[in-house]
C-alpha cells in the first residue's frame, strides 16, 4: 500500500508493491524511496471530520465503520445545556436536535434539593416548588 500525500486531498494506492519491486527495476527505485520518506505501508491513516484522531485500517469494514459511525474518540460536543455530549464518535444527528442528555438534571427545585431527574427531562417540581418558599 502507498501513501502519496503530496497530492492535493491525498492519493492511497494499493497493491503488493513488494512484489512490484522484485519485477521492475522503476518500481524498486519508487519503493525504495517511498519507504525512505516512511510512506509505504500495511494500513492507511483515515481521520475522521470531528476529531484529529487517526485511525489506521486496513479492511474495507473498517472504512465503512469510520464512514457511518465515526471513531473511537468520544463526541464531545457542547450542548446548548451546558454539557457535553456521552456518546462516542457519531455522525448521525450532527447537530444534537434529537440527543437527549442523559446526565443529572443541575437545577434546584428549592434551595436544598436537587432535581433528580435527567438533563433531558422537564423539571416537573420546579412551578409547585415556588409555593413552598
Ligand atoms: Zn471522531
Ligand atoms: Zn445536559
Ligand atoms: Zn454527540
Ligand atoms: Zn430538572
Amino acid at each position: 500500500m502507498l501513501l502519496y500525500p503530496r497530492a492535493k486531498k491525498g492519493m492511497f494506492c494499493l497493491g503488493n508493491f513488494s512484489l512490484y519491486a522484485t519485477k521492475s527495476e522503476l518500481w524498486k527505485i519508487i519503493v525504495g524511496k517511498l519507504e525512505e520518506n516512511d510512506m509505504i505501508g500495511e494500513k492507511i491513516p483515515l481521520k475522521c471530520n470531528q476529531h484529529s484522531k487517526l485511525t489506521l485500517v486496513d479492511k474495507s469494514e473498517e472504512i465503512l465503520r469510520l464512514v457511518h459511525r465515526g471513531c473511537s474518540e468520544k463526541c464531545g460536543f457542547q450542548l446548548p445545556c451546558g454539557h457535553t455530549c456521552v456518546r462516542n464518535c457519531h455522525y448521525d444527528d450532527l447537530d444534537h436536535f434529537l440527543y437527549e442528555c442523559p446526565l443529572p438534571c443541575e437545577k434546584y427545585i428549592d434551595d436544598n434539593r436537587k432535581c433528580r431527574r435527567k438533563c433531558s427531562e422537564r423539571c416537573k417540581n420546579v412551578q409547585k416548588a415556588k409555593y413552598y418558599s
